[in-house]
Parts: C-alpha cells; structure tokens; sequence
C-alpha cells in the first residue's frame, strides 16, 4: 500500500495563471503544484480509494495509470477538492463502475446543488453516475482495509482528513481537536496541509504548521496545499526542521498497515 500525492498546491494551483513570481516561472519541476489531491492504492491487490477529485482530476489519474477506481473519499466540498466531479465519467464508462463518494451530509448537499445534473432523477445520457455514501464518523472497512476518518476544522467549517495504516492525510486545516490528535498516535508519515507564511483564517500557515507537525509527532511530516507564495521548494527544503518538508506532486509515501 502506499499514498501517492497526485497534487500538492493550493486552490489556483502553482504556476498561478498571469503571475510571474520566481515559483511561478521556476525550472524546477517540484515548483509545479497540481491542486492537491491524493490517493491511497496497493497495486497488488487493486484496492484504491481517492481522497477528492478537483479540476486536476483528469491528469492525475492519467498521471499514475490509475485505469480503475470506485470510490473517493472527500475531505470537503470546496471547488479545487471537488471539481472534476464529471470526470468520473472515465471510471463510469471504461470500467463500468458507478463512483462511490464518500461524504458528509453537508458535503453531499453541497454536490447535489453544485452538479445538480449528475443526481437528477432522469440525467441525460452521458452525465456521470454517482452513489454518494455516508462517510462513517469513526473507523470503517473499506473492501477490507481499516480507513479512519480524522475530523478537523478548516475556518469554521468541519471537514476531515483520514488514515490508513501508519500515514495520515489532512489537506486543508487550521484546528484539530484533541479527539482527533488521539487518532494521530504513532505515525510513521502525516500529510499536513499549509499553505504559506501569513496567518490565514482556514489554513495553517508555515510556523504554525511546523509547531503541529512537532507536537502530532509522525516520524516524517510532508506539507501540502501549498501556495507560490510559499517560496522555491529547494530553497524551503533546505532549511525547514529535521522531519518536515514540502511534498511535491507524485510523492509516494509508503503505507504500512
Ligand atoms: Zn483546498
Ligand atoms: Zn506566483
Ligand atoms: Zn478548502
């Protein structure tokens, strides 16, 4: 088993169009940032899940061959989480799977008013074919393998993150409650959302984000959702604390379950 982070930028992605920042016209590859996405899979056994599909969508599961997938699980419904929502279609007709996503009710009724044409009673041909399921509200099997819903707050809203094995995934937030930090004991790897430097009403910003990462403790804490604002990923990398670095798209972080 293993995380893949198929996207690790902020909702404009990086490069942002019109800007030309030095992250947003640097060389580097890793200074390229889909919107952050990611995806639990063992291509073993052929077990994936998708932590949300935004506007990236498409490419990232173009990116790692993901050829099947039959369920997504959504953190929230903001539109660089959600927006590829149509191209689910892909899984719908290739494979002949209708997509499982999984969400909270408020999430739910937020997809239904959003892609009102995808759960009509009558859609047309062609429009995608979804079956929102009930994200549990503490550990469930999935096909089998234990997934642990992590809820956090992200602004005022409540949105979550989740588990699997040794490695969690918590995109964007700027709160976790202690019930949920129990649920963060003995990581090998935490995904954690940040998004730049300044404080910011429903992000961690950095300093605030490596205080978190210390406190929860993973042996290798990643950073995403990250903004250009961030500043080059070398130059970051090479001076963030021992245990904490920017991901960058394609990161593959083993799981241990
Ligand atoms: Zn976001
Ligand atoms: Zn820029
Ligand atoms: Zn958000």
């Amino acid at each position: 088993m293993e995380l893949i982070l198929t996207g690790t930028g902020t909702s404009q992605g990086v490069p942002v169009i019109g800007c030309k920042c030095e992250v947003c016209t640097s060389s580097n590859p890793r200074d390229r940032r889909f919107r952050s996405a990611a995806i639990f899979r063992d291509r073993a056994s052929g077990w994936a899940a998708a932590i949300d599909c935004g506007p990236d969508f498409r490419q990232q599961m173009l990116g790692i061959e993901q050829d099947k997938l039959e369920h997504i699980l959504m953190t929230h419904e903001h539109m660089d989480h959600v927006a590829g929502i149509d191209d689910v279609r892909a899984y719908n007709f290739t494979a002949g799977v209708t997509m499982n996503i999984w969400a909270t009710e408020r999430v739910q009724n937020r997809l239904k008013q959003q892609f009102s044409y995808a759960f009509h009673h009558e859609p047309y041909p062609g429009a995608p074919r979804i079956n929102l399921r009930d994200l549990p509200k503490s550990e469930f099997s999935l096909n089998g393998i234990a997934v642990i819903p992590l809820p956090v707050w992200h602004g005022s809203w409540p949105v979550h993150g989740f588990r699997v094995g040794d490695v969690a995934y918590i995109t964007d937030v700027n709160g976790i409650d202690n019930e949920t930090l129990q649920k963060l004991t003995g990581l090998k790897f935490l995904v954690l959302g940040v998004l730049h430097h300044e404080p910011h009403h429903s992000h961690y910003h950095l300093d605030k984000g490596i205080e978190v990462a210390k406190s929860i403790g993973a042996e290798m804490t990643y950073f995403t959702h990250i903004s250009h604002r961030m500043g080059l990923e070398a130059e970051m990398n090479a001076n963030l604390p021992d245990g904490i670095q920017l991901a960058h798209d394609g990161l593959r972080i083993p799981v241990t379950l």
